[in-house]
């Protein structure tokens, strides 16, 4: 797995920013207009504290220049690096943020977490468990090691063996009927009608052979009823679908809110069922640097090859964020470093409490 881009000449620029946007310059017209879509808008400015850590940690890594695009999804590669949004939503959806807050990028990982909790939603948090597992694998998010030495069993619904058993759990009567919950799901977290970036979906479907065998991996192993290459065509679907760092930050905070979205009221999980994702992400979210994160924030998190990053403090708030160049694990870099301070800022940690 490689996340490295090479150094690519200006020219270039102009064509990513007309890939990435994809279809009819929505990204820009929704920036204008400072909607993209959403029916409700949110309700604004967060406490002053709240904006202070938000602007800092945005002025802190603005310009902050390490890591690198994921480029094995070749549009990824095209998305220009700089973009760097932050969205902090407490729950009851008073917000601050900065930065790119309405540009589209693909969800890509970050949509493991919502299709989990649909499945749990309908089959209930045993069948994640005993149809998935709920264990890290300790290896890498697209590990076919992992398959083979726990023979499709122990997986993690955040890495992509898991995840694509996990889009194989959803029932339905045809493909179709899975994607409508599927995106039904993404939709009712961020509060709007989302849609999938085709660029990003066609550049990703020619090019996941990989995907493909560990769905076809895990399907010989009977891990999933459906068709793998089905599953692992919905899964690549939902890694595609479009969110800005706004739309993340109120799908974390839905999260942070015991599974009722702030900004339109709606109950969109139990707040069981959303302890028990959280406890998932805080297991796998940020692949095999999910321990290292946990251990600097306490924070449950997911990370996309995208750039976006989300983090929950239950009760809290919930973080989104966007900034494309990755780690060596896949994570977002500034991402990471800003969700760090903020929550620090914030006392987000829910680890540590005061002495009595
Ligand atoms: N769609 C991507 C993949 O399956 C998602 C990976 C990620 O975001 N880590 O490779």
């Amino acid at each position: 797995m490689r996340y490295q881009q090479s150094q690519d000449d200006q020219s270039l620029v102009a064509n990513r920013r007309q890939l990435f946007l994809g279809a009819g310059g929505f990204a820009l017209a929704g920036a204008a207009a400072g909607t993209v879509g959403r029916a409700q808008p949110m309700a604004p400015g967060g406490s002053p504290a709240v904006d202070a850590a938000v602007k800092a940690a945005y002025e802190r890594y603005r310009t902050l220049n390490e890591g690198a695009n994921a480029d094995y999804i070749p549009a990824l590669a095209q998305v220009p690096s700089s973009y760097f949004g932050i969205v902090v939503v407490a729950p009851r959806g008073k917000h601050s943020s900065v930065g790119d807050l309405n540009v589209p990028f693909s969800i890509q990982s970050i949509s493991k977490v919502f299709t989990l909790a649909l499945v749990m939603k309908e089959s209930g948090p045993d069948a994640v468990v005993n149809g998935v597992g709920v264990d890290a694998t300790g290896q890498a998010f697209n590990s076919i090691e992992a398959i083979e030495q726990y023979k499709g069993h122990e997986m993690n619904p955040l890495v992509n063996p898991g995840a694509i058993a996990t889009v194989g759990q959803v029932t339905g009567a045809s493909p179709d009927e899975v994607w409508a919950k599927i995106i039904g799901i993404h939709n009712d977290c961020a509060g709007r009608t989302l849609e999938v970036n085709q660029p990003v979906y066609k550049s990703e479907s020619d090019t996941n052979q990989r995907n493909r065998a560990i769905g076809m991996l895990m399907s010989a192993y009977g891990r999933f009823p459906m068709d793998p290459l089905v599953a692992t065509d919905l899964y690549t679907r939902q890694c595609s679908i479009n969110v800005t760092a706004t739309d993340l930050g109120i799908m974390a905070a839905t999260l942070a809110n015991g599974g009722k979205n702030p900004v339109t009221g709606k109950v969109v999980l139990t707040p069981d069922i959303t302890s028990k994702v959280l406890a998932v992400m805080a297991t796998a979210g940020l692949y095999d640097d999910s321990g290292r994160w946990l251990y600097a924030t306490g924070l449950p998190g997911k990370s996309g090859v995208g750039g976006g990053l989300i983090a929950v403090s239950p009760g809290k708030f919930g973080i989104g964020t966007f900034a494309p160049p990755l780690d060596k694990a896949g994570n977002s870099v500034r991402g990471q470093k800003a969700i760090t301070d903020i929550s620090d800022a914030l006392g987000g940690n829910p680890y540590l409490a005061q002495q009595v």
